[in-house]
């Protein structure tokens, strides 16, 4: 078979090869406690699913526009506008099959062969693949450990700029680490941004998965709406994940063109979802709420059950569903360096699952800290005080 070149460049979220280890080790007859994957085992909203079986009964089952239904551009664009105290309308808003296609086709969009971008890692594995796929330089830049959650490494970043670097990924309220800017770091971001003359991916994916305080977004920052595209998605909020819908959101000039990558690539988002999703913004927030009150307790709990362990440090981030334990201890106690052997052998001790720092992007030579990143999304409470006495037992041991 002559797979072309240009697919030797292509990355993967390994996170799902975890899953399939863990879904097979669970096939032989052992429990599985699963913090491996940013699924959500709760129900979506019945707004959401009312609204898209009616329309599904309506006959919205054709095409419908490359962007998106007129209505949901329009609501979205109110939802986002009074969130960011920006002025955003339906001409500044394209939907997309997920937040994840806005990744590559911000890229696309905006970046030539040979360009560089600045990217988080660790971080969401996606923008490395999509970066290099496309014949781009990745550049990463890090996070350090604050007092009370990683902070930005900025540094790194300033060490990463070149006369080459167009783009900037931003994740705040970041995945896999939960870590959150503080309004200096976004105004200082954004005084880079200027000077190097960037255009920045706001994937804002954990923006609305808050348990305490507000979510700021790095488009209220002045001249950042201008050279900022928001992706945004449906999956978390509304426990979405499988029904894949989300929008890229940002100037008409940008969001034009996405639109007609949409043509090129899938055409339309799926037209009934999208009806969903309408009635799921202008409907009742109560059962919106039930899946962010519970997923506050599953934070709460696991925050408790991993800083209980010897040798263990976990943030208690206010967003995003993950934490990011430090454990370099523990493995030094076990004996272990390699990332994959200490994830394995808890996972046949006890049946925690989860993934490591090397799931979030090529690890950077140096790198002193072990890290690995538990996601409470897919796990009830009970499970988890179950389960992190067990990893306990066995990390103590
Ligand atoms: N961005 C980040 C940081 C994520 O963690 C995820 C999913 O885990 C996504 C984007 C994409 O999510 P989806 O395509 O389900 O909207």
């Amino acid at each position: 078979m002559r797979i072309a070149d240009r697919i030797s460049d292509l990355g993967t979220e390994t996170a799902f090869a975890v899953s399939g280890e863990a879904a097979a080790f669970a096939a032989t007859g052992n429990r599985v406690y699963p913090f491996h994957l940013g699924d959500i085992n709760l129900p979506t909203p019945s707004t959401v699913v009312e609204g898209a079986a009616r329309a599904i009964a309506d006959g919205k089952t054709g095409y419908c526009p490359n962007a998106g239904i007129p209505q949901l551009r329009e609501a979205l664009a109110a939802d986002i506008a009074a969130s960011h105290n920006t002025p955003y309308g339906p001409e500044n808003v394209v939907m997309q099959p997920g937040g994840k296609p806005t990744i590559g086709k911000f890229i696309l969009t905006l970046m030539n062969p040979g360009d560089e971008v600045l990217y988080p890692n660790p971080g969401y594995p996606i923008y490395e693949s999509q970066i290099e796929f496309h014949g781009g330089v990745a550049v990463p830049y890090g996070y350090t450990e604050g007092a009370e959650n990683f902070a930005l490494d900025f540094d790194s970043i300033e060490r990463g700029i070149t006369d080459k670097t167009r783009l900037l990924i931003l994740n705040d309220l970041q995945n896999p680490m939960g870590a959150e800017c503080s309004l200096e770091e976004l105004e200082r971001l954004a005084d880079l941004v200027l000077e190097h003359d960037l255009y920045v991916l706001a994937d804002e994916a954990y923006f609305d998965m808050r348990y305490a305080g507000k979510s700021k977004s790095f488009v209220e920052q002045p001249g950042m709406a201008e050279r900022t595209v928001i992706l945004y998605t449906f999956s978390k909020k509304f426990a979405m994940t499988g029904w894949r819908l989300g929008a890229s959101v940002g100037p008409t000039e940008i969001v034009d063109v996405i639109a007609k990558l949409n043509v090129n690539d899938e055409s339309c988002s799926n037209h009934f979802i999208q009806y969903g999703a309408l009635a799921g913004l202008a409907g009742d927030q109560t059962e919106v709420q039930a899946i962010l009150d519970e997923l506050h307790a599953r934070r709460d709990a696991t925050v408790a059950g991993l800083n209980a362990i010897d040798g263990v440090h976990t943030f208690a981030p206010n967003a995003t569903f993950y934490l990011f334990p430090n454990v370099t201890e523990l493995m030094e106690r076990k004996g272990m360096s390699d990332y994959e052997e200490f994830r394995r052998a808890a996972l046949h001790a006890t049946g925690v699952s989860f993934t490591t720092r090397l799931h979030f992007g090529r690890e950077i030579p140096g790198e002193a800290n072990r890290y690995i990143r538990f996601a409470y999304s897919g796990i009830n409470v009970p499970d988890i005080e179950e389960s992190l006495s067990l990893f306990q037992d066995w990390a103590e041991a």
